[in-house]
């Protein structure tokens, strides 16, 4: 079991890992590719102290190469939950589920705007993983609504489970999609439902009668992930200690709110990595 599973892979992320590294623990970094991260669009950085006028590409591959040199293990994948096990948590990276006794999330700002609808149906016909949920929907319908390729691996996974599925792709390119599952052009508008019950997705061109809605998404809102996180708007609630409302769980970086800054990031980090290194340390005593 990890001593620490990081969610993210930009600023705040690799700083917490490293600082964490440097404090022996075990700890590994599960995030998209370096070029999700918001550093990567920064033509020109010029406010981060010793390192003037430089481009944020070059930045962040200073940041990754600094802590995998210091031992930090990177995993690329996309997290699409974490489980509360009572003693330890479960993450969920691309269907590897790897065990951790504390968790930080550094995931950034989140872009995630949703429909009307899809957090009131959360758990109850909207979700965001298909290989946790599915089978709550054997054969019966479903829609995948999806912002990236990987949405069609998740469909294909239901196609062999639902009665029927539906693809509403809101990327570019269909590149491998079984032949049973139906493609949409379509904008999702709103989820409907009566009460508990979700009934149907609603988009610009007609209304999808449907038992379930599976978005596929570059970034999840971050209560979505674990659940009873607690979040003021799209910002991760913290104390000073960078710990969360949830035993053993902390953030950092863009994901705690503003100033959204290279700076506050990797200072974030540190003090996520100190908290969680002191907590797991005490409870190691007790
Ligand atoms: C154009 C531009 C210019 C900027 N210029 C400056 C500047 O000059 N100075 C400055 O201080 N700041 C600048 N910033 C802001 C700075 O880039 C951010 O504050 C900083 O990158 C925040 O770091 P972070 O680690 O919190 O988030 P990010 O760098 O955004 O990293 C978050 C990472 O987490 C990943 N992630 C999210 N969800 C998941 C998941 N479920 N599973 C796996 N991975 C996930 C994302 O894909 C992303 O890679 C600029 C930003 C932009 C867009």
């Amino acid at each position: 079991m990890l001593d620490v599973a990081i969610i993210g892979g930009g600023p705040a992320a690799l700083s917490a890992a490293l600082n964490c590294r440097q404090r022996n623990k075990t700890v590994c970094v599960f995030g998209r590719s370096l070029d999700s991260s918001l550093l990567f669009a920064a033509e020109k950085v010029d406010n981060y102290l010793g390192i003037p006028e430089v481009n944020g590409e070059e930045l962040l591959n200073q940041f990754y190469t600094h802590a995998v040199k210091k031992d930090v293990e990177f995993q690329e994948c996309r997290v699409t939950q974490i489980l509360n096990m009572g003693e330890h948590y479960m993450i969920n990276a691309e269907n590897n589920f790897i065990e951790a006794k504390a968790v930080i999330l550094a995931t950034g700002l989140s872009k995630s705007k949703g429909i009307a609808g899809e957090m009131e149906y959360l758990g109850k016909g909207v979700s965001y993983c298909a290989t946790c949920d599915g089978m709550l929907y054997k054969d019966k319908k479903v829609v995948v609504v999806s912002e990236n390729e990987e949405g069609e691996a998740e469909a294909n996974f239901l196609a062999d489970i639902c009665k029927e599925v539906l693809y509403i792709p809101l990327h570019k390119t269909i590149t491998n999609l079984k032949n049973s599952v139906g493609v949409l052009s379509a904008k999702p508008m709103a989820v409907k439902g009566t009460g508990d019950k979700l009934t149907a997705l609603v988009t610009d061109k007609e209304e999808i009668p449907c038992d379930g809605i599976f978005f596929a998404k570059d970034t999840l809102p971050p209560d979505s992930l674990i659940y009873g996180l607690k979040t003021d708007g799209k910002n991760i609630e913290v104390d000073r200690r960078m710990a969360t409302n949830l035993p053993f769980v902390y953030a950092a970086g863009d994901c705690t709110g503003a100033p959204y800054q290279i700076a506050k990031a990797v200072g974030e980090g540190l003090i996520a990595a100190l908290s969680v290194v002191s907590d797991i340390d005490k409870m190691k005593k007790e």
